[in-house]
């Protein structure tokens, strides 16, 4: 769950264009804090800058997981009309540069679900100082996909792997899908070269904790790397309780007792996962140095690094996986607001950003408190 700034090479500031109303051509941003001026970063209320992007380009999945999207429910999808436009996710995604973005992932709902996803890629890859690129995926449509958004200027690629046996993965994703054509939609992207492949593993205990070792075992093999995840209270329809959460530290453990691991360094302190890399020497095993990981985000919470900011497919900013109430940039978009008017609500909206959710969980698990929280559901803001 999180550099340096060049110049636009059109040698225009954001502050320069956005005395110009309407939408900047489609990835012409500068990049930098350029807008706010260098001796003037951009950081929240507890210190916090501002890094990553994630952009759901749209809330409609072809999945009903049942620890996001369970299929007994009905769900409201938006009209096309109140999506982004790709001009206008393009548009906003060089102010957020301009304000010291440089990691940008696309999500969803399942963005591979969305039209022409390539031109959007190509758009954003465009865009000066964007240093990373990336989409995660169910995987469902990535073996078709992957050589199109590769050539669009993706960069890498998460793919979400819960069970490699076709019984349980189908009812984890709630439509039966079997296994198969999701590591062929891996074995696609290695041949793009968006490698190395990410595997985002949910563990649920009780559900899929028994399958941690094969799922290292085999995706390692694969050469993917696994990021194991605890499983968290996301949205408010996945039936989450502290007794399904397999910890981060005994997911380590199970994995290294059969293969083992040594502890890699934290490569930037917005880093979010323990990180380990095999010793190899397994037969049939992962090689040597491959990296594999877990989330705590539930028993070792990173708030005080989280340099992440969401836009949801309808355009609103959120400032935490589990905020409820999003700050709308659709409306000063489409009303005719400025580059500068809209960075400006940007980065007001982040200087007074306090999330630490994950935290403050923590804190109420350890006191014993139960109070719930509104919170958006997460096919609405991208996981
Ligand atoms: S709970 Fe919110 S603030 Fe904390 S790490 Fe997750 S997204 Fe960031």
């Amino acid at each position: 769950m999180h550099d340096p700034t060049s110049d636009d090479p059109e040698g225009m500031t954001i502050r320069e264009r956005s005395q110009h109303s309407g939408p900047a051509p489609a990835g012409t941003a500068s990049a930098g804090r350029s807008g706010l001026g260098a001796e003037e970063p951009l950081v929240d209320r507890l210190g916090r800058g501002l890094d990553d992007l994630r952009i759901s380009v749209i809330d409609r999945c072809n999945y009903r997981c049942t620890f996001c999207m369970p299929a007994d429910r009905d769900y409201q999808f938006l009209p096309r009309e109140e999506l982004l436009t790709f001009e206008e996710i393009a548009r906003l995604a060089g102010l957020f540069v301009g304000l010291g973005v440089h990691k940008i992932r696309l999500t969803g709902g399942e963005p591979l679900l969305r039209k022409d996803l390539p031109a959007l890629v190509e758009m954003l890859a465009s865009i000066d100082g964007v240093e990373d690129l990336a989409l995660t995926t169910n995987g469902v449509l990535l073996e078709r996909m992957a050589e199109p958004l590769a050539a669009a200027g993706l960069r890498r690629v998460t793919v979400s792997l819960e069970s490699l046996r076709d019984d349980r993965y189908g009812a984890i994703n709630g439509v039966g899908h079997p296994v198969a054509p999701i590591l062929r939609g891996i074995e696609a992207a290695q041949r793009a070269g968006l490698e190395p492949v990410k595997v985002n593993v949910v563990v649920q205990r009780g559900v899929n904790d028994d399958e941690v070792v094969d799922l290292a075992r085999e995706l390692g093999r694969r050469r993917c790397v696994v990021r194991f995840i605890e499983f968290m209270d996301v949205g408010t329809l996945n039936d989450w309780g502290e007794a399904k959460v397999l910890s981060a530290r005994e997911i380590v453990q199970r994995v290294a007792a059969e293969l083992p691991l040594t502890p890699r360094a934290r490569r930037r302190a917005s880093d979010t996962a323990l990180r380990h890399e095999y010793l190899g020497g397994t037969p049939d095993g992962p090689p040597a140095g491959l990296e594999v990981g877990a989330i705590a985000s539930i028993t070792e919470p990173f708030c005080g690094d989280c340099t992440r900011a969401r836009l949801t497919s309808e355009g609103a900013l959120h400032t935490c996986l589990f905020s409820h109430a999003g700050l709308d940039l659709k409306a000063p978009l489409r009303g005719g607001a400025t580059d500068a008017q809209i960075e400006r609500l940007i980065a007001d909206r982040w200087r007074r950003r306090a999330d630490r959710y994950s935290e403050e969980r923590a804190e109420r698990m350890a006191s014993g408190s139960r109070v719930a929280e509104p919170k958006i559901e997460m096919y609405r803001i991208g996981g």
